[in-house]
């Protein structure tokens, strides 16, 4: 075997090992050890992992001169040892826009763009950076994932280069780019009849019963804590400081959960200054139980059956409601559910005002940031963040019937005169 045939997992054997982390339950504090485990055996509740308080942490001179990747913050992500696999996701850009800024009325505004986050152009590469390396440690050589998209996209291309077999599920009636987008890996790719929710049910039983890992069922442990490097992303580079308010889309909930842990870590670690910024949580109209339950003001998800053209964040019964919501509450910030129409206008707003072309989800923020700004909740001390999660080219759909068409002329200046004459 020539060494560029040399996949990462081979590579890897070579080297010492990296050793998960335990997991303790969110809802009752039960520990359990390390392991690929759904949920907490004594009361079904969620798992995290556990750090160790004492641990020694970075300054930020030390993680400002390690290399552009979300393993810059190693020390807040479920390891100890070196990680080994998808070492160069995360790190994105933070692009400034004061036109954005000047359209909502604020001080300032920036987006962060993991529309280019690497390898598969979202936001789920961060997360699926975390759960691969928890899969390997444990010695699974299968991992897959129950996606509406973005994450199929990210579990295939991660698990392509690491060595590793796939199994995906995802319902059977997604956008094209997301389906291509996952197929081109070759993964064991199965579309299910259904909606994101039937196909999470599916792969609950499939994780136990196959002993795969399963990046957002039974290694979610591992994969939400990779959400957090957003956070620390936007801190540092914005000079060690927090933004005043972050709005972000929700699907299962988690990211915009984590951006709260995220933001809490950094704080207690000494490394910023400004308080904790206002957490704003994006949905769209056909789809939005945590917008739904951070209005009511009650403790529990009511769950819906999604309709909605942002595929990517039209999950029903969100595993981590609740706590985004009280992320949300806690932090001072709100909710904003928007029409499939206005998230349309969001891209497109974006695009033409950023140079950042964003798919459905990303419209989401925008047009979800719009609402807040008109109905009040920002002014013009703020200094605001937007998440834009994942890539434009993905979803083009939305966009078909929407855009101008663009004329067709043979290769003559005499037809482009006449089309356009003293406008030229
Ligand atoms: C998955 C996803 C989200 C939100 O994910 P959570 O489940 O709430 O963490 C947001 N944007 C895009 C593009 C996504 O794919
Ligand atoms: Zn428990």
């Amino acid at each position: 075997m020539t060494t560029a045939l040399i996949t990462e997992r081979e590579q890897s054997l070579q080297q010492p090992t990296l050793r998960p982390l335990p997991l303790a339950c969110r809802l009752c504090g039960a520990s359990q050890p390390a392991a690929p485990a759904a949920i907490c055996e004594e009361c079904l509740g969620p798992l995290e992992p556990v750090y160790d308080p004492d641990r020694p942490l970075p300054d930020a001179a030390t993680i400002a001169s390690r290399p552009g990747s979300l393993w810059r913050y190693r020390e807040w992500l479920p390891f100890e040892g070196e990680p080994l696999l998808s070492l160069d996701s995360g790190f994105t850009p933070l692009v400034e826009s004061p036109a954005l800024a000047r359209r909502l009325g604020v001080g300032r505004l920036w987006v962060k763009n993991d529309s280019v986050c690497h390898p598969s152009l979202s936001f789920k590469d961060r997360v699926v950076a975390s759960a691969i390396n928890a899969a390997h440690a444990f010695g699974l050589d299968t991992v897959g994932c129950a996606s509406t998209g973005n994450l199929a996209n990210a579990v295939a291309a991660q698990a392509a280069r690491a060595g590793l077999a796939a199994w995906i599920f995802i319902p059977h009636d997604l956008e094209i780019g997301k389906v291509v987008g996952t197929a081109v890996y070759n993964p064991h790719l199965v579309r299910v009849r259904g909606t994101y929710d039937d196909v999470n049910r599916l792969c609950t039983q499939a994780a136990d019963r196959y002993g795969w890992g399963l990046v957002n069922i039974n290694l979610r442990g591992y994969y939400g804590e990779g959400s957090k490097t957003v956070a620390f992303e936007i801190c540092e580079q914005l000079g060690w400081r927090t933004p005043t308010a972050v709005v972000a889309p929700m699907a299962g909930g988690s990211l915009v959960t984590k951006l709260g842990k995220g933001f809490a870590e950094f704080a207690s670690a000494g490394l910023l200054s400004g308080a904790a910024p206002r957490l704003y949580g994006a949905q769209a109209d056909g789809c939005s139980p945590i917008v739904r339950l951070v209005e009511s003001g009650g403790e529990h998800v009511e769950p819906v059956i999604p309709n909605t053209i942002a595929r990517s964040i039209a999950i029903g019964n969100p595993a981590d409601g609740r706590f985004a919501a009280q992320a949300i509450r806690g932090t001072g910030g709100w909710v904003a559910g928007v029409s499939d129409e206005d998230l349309v206008a969001g891209i497109r707003l974006l695009a033409e005002t950023t140079g950042i072309f964003t798919e459905t989800a990303g419209g989401a923020t925008v047009a979800g940031a719009l609402e807040l700004a008109r109905t009040g909740r920002f002014g013009p001390e703020d200094e605001v963040v937007l998440c834009i999660t994942g890539n434009g080219l993905k979803t083009v759909e939305a966009l078909q019937g929407v855009l101008p068409e663009a004329p067709v002329i043979a290769p003559k200046i005499r037809e482009l005169e006449a089309l356009y004459g003293r406008d030229l």
